[in-house]
């Protein structure tokens, strides 16, 4: 593998940087995905930081011309992830349509749904979200009990889904429904586009120990959806759902790592830190900040090997578990440093350094473990594909242990 840029990516980060650097002020900052409460003031000017970028020709490079993308390679969008990550550019706010949602469009929809949505997605003029958790289905996610029954005048939507990032600022989402009870359970699903303004639908953000309301409970009340609106065949949601899920490990874990701190900033609020602390315990915060370097690059080099994959016309198996564990590690390592550095203070709402909030860090990186499918849940993909172990035992459970959420 060669980590050195080619001509052309050499031309294109100097000119992604320069565009950065002119157009700074009219962009959103921040070091952490996760570490902003998204209010809507914080939403709207994320929104206005992709439509920029995306008019730059900047989000969806990989994406299909005709429906608003660049036509371009991943090589490409990762050399433009990594100056936008270099330039400290908040992360995208339509990271779930742009890492889930428009993907399954994309590979599952009509020709009329792909021109409708994918360009508006893109550039975050509508947000998108993923409906598929629910209050007693998150891991065992084909146990899911939302109903959508068939009328005359479209499928007629029962349920409660939960979990729902950002649904909150949502126009449409993608939604999994049981359309037919008595097939075993991975059969007899339907995946469908929702229109989040529809009669019936009902958003309560929920509150999360970091402070932040980013996701929610959203319950279905009698929505009705039209058959147009189907992604995929009538009781071939699963394996639509597949599609979605392979793409949201692989945006979790493809980003090589770049879902927390720029690792130059980190050392520079330790370096800040490191005077004020006991010879013991700096040796400590010493050896944390050490983990957290080597956990970065471990992220960094698997989502390049992801990316290696994908560009050889690969599909992304278990490398992009690999990466969502990595990106993981990464998050748990840094909360750790911020303990080392700051005591009980990293807990506190004052322990920020510019903008990194720490206690928002510590907060946050139990969640980042679950979203997109826990550690246990890959780490089970991984001893079953890759080291060949016996798969595990689960009542009801699909035969391919990739079936899984
Ligand atoms: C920050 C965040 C954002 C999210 N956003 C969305 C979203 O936008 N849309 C959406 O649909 N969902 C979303 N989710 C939900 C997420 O997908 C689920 O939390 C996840 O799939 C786990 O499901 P669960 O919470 O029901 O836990 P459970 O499945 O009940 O698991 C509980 C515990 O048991 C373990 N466990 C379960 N099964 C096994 C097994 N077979 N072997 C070993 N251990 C097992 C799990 O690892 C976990 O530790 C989000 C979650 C978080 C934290």
């Amino acid at each position: 593998m060669d980590f050195d840029d080619t001509p052309d990516q050499g031309r294109l980060r100097a000119h992604v940087r320069q565009f950065l650097i002119e157009h700074d002020s009219e962009l959103a900052h921040g070091d952490g995905a996760y570490l902003e409460e998204p209010g809507t003031d914080r939403v709207d000017a994320l929104r206005r930081t992709q439509a920029a970028l995306f008019d730059a020709g900047l989000v969806g490079l990989t994406w299909p011309e005709a429906y608003g993308g660049g036509g371009g390679t991943n090589a490409q969008q990762a050399v433009v992830n990594e100056e936008l990550h270099r330039a400290r550019i908040a992360g995208l706010v339509g990271h779930v349509g742009l890492g889930m949602c428009g993907p399954t469009v994309l590979r599952h929809g009509s020709e009329d749904q792909k021109q409708r949505y994918i360009r508006r997605l893109l550039r975050a003029d509508d947000l998108w979200c993923q409906l598929f958790s629910e209050p007693g289905s998150g891991s065992d996610l084909a146990a899911l009990r939302t109903k959508a029954v068939r009328h005359d005048d479209g499928w007629h939507v029962e349920g409660q889904k939960v979990w729902t990032t950002l649904a909150q600022h949502c126009r449409y989402g993608i939604l999994l429904a049981r359309t037919d009870p008595d097939a075993p359970k991975h059969r007899g699903l339907t995946m469908f586009v929702i229109d989040m303004e529809s009669p019936g639908v009902t958003v309560r953000p929920l509150r999360q120990m970091n402070g932040h309301h980013s996701f929610n409970e959203v319950f279905l009340d009698d929505v009705v959806i039209a058959d147009s609106e189907r992604l995929g065949d009538v009781d071939d949601g699963w394996r639509v759902a597949l599609t979605t899920l392979m793409n949201e490990r692989m945006a979790v874990g493809g980003g090589g790592g770049e879902l927390g701190i720029r690792s130059d900033v980190l050392v520079a609020h330790a370096a800040k830190r490191l005077p004020e602390l006991s010879d013991d315990r700096r040796t400590l915060a010493v050896q944390a900040l050490g983990r957290v370097l080597v956990e970065s690059l471990a992220a960094r080099y698997t989502g390049y090997r992801l990316q290696t994959t994908m560009e050889k016309g690969g599909h992304p198996g278990p490398e992009a578990s690999a990466g969502k564990l990595t990106a993981v590690r990464v998050a748990h390592a840094t909360a750790d440093l911020g303990q080392r550095l700051l005591g009980a203070d990293a807990v506190a709402a004052r322990s920020r350094e510019g903008d990194w909030r720490w206690a928002t860090s510590q907060a946050s990186s139990p969640g980042i473990a679950l979203a997109g499918g826990t550690d246990e849940i890959l780490r089970n993909i991984l001893g079953e594909r890759v080291l060949g172990l016996p798969p595990d035992r689960i009542p009801a459970r699909p035969a391919d242990p990739s079936e899984s959420r």
